[in-house]
């Protein structure tokens, strides 16, 4: 089956691109949905987190809040590497899993981390400038200054992400316009697959 690769530094517009593939009715495996299902109350993910990170990561309704947690995981390596530990197994193990299910014509694999061992038919890149992954960051979860520089400096550099693609697209404009780069490389994967 014909599974396309896409990947990107935070906010970049990954959820952005999946939906519009999703949209046109391409099944998505989506690494960063599944690792948060993981983390919902009760999951496996969930309950070695809190083993790990104690109480102080829950909200009031005792799910994880997210921006807690990434505070605490990047507040040092020994605990991004803790809950690296903990959770790529339990990712990995739901990622194969979906690749069996896919039933539409072609998939897509969604990750924000990339490595050699991600082999596809194709890899989709897409890149957006810090300014403006910041400016996002920010609106969306409230995340202080430090922290948004922390998360930035910790993302894969920009020439080594771009080795992995075959296809790249700069989502530093509009939306409108990202839609139509993004509906031209649908075509192209529709007639790939
Ligand atoms: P993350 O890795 O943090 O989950 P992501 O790569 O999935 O992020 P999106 O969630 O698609 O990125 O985009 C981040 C935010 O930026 C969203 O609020 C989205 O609506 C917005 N956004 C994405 N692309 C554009 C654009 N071209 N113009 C304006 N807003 C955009």
């Amino acid at each position: 089956m014909f599974i396309l690769g896409l990947t990107g530094g935070i906010a970049s517009g990954k959820t952005t691109a999946t939906n519009f593939f999703a949209s046109k009715g391409i099944e998505i495996i989506d690494a960063d949905e599944i690792s948060r299902g993981l983390q919902l109350k009760g999951e496996a993910g969930y309950k070695q987190v809190l083993k790990e990170f104690g109480k102080d990561i829950l909200d009031d309704a005792d799910e994880i809040n997210r921006s807690a947690l990434r505070k605490i995981a990047f507040a040092n390596k020994t605990n991004k590497a803790k809950l690296e530990e903990i959770m790529h197994p339990l990712i990995r193990s739901e990622i194969m899993q979906g690749f069996e299910n896919i039933k539409s014509k072609w998939g897509i694999y969604s990750a924000p981390l990339w490595s050699n061992r991600n082999k596809f038919k194709r890899t989709l890149v897409i890149n957006s400038s810090p300014h403006i992954q910041s400016q996002r960051i920010k609106e969306r979860d409230n995340s202080s200054d430090e922290v948004i520089r922390k998360i930035l400096a910790d993302q894969m550099p920009y020439k080594e992400r771009i080795s992995f693609a075959d296809d790249f697209i700069s989502n530093d404009g509009s939306l409108d316009s990202f839609l139509k780069k993004l509906d031209f490389y649908f075509q192209l994967y529709d007639k790939m697959a």
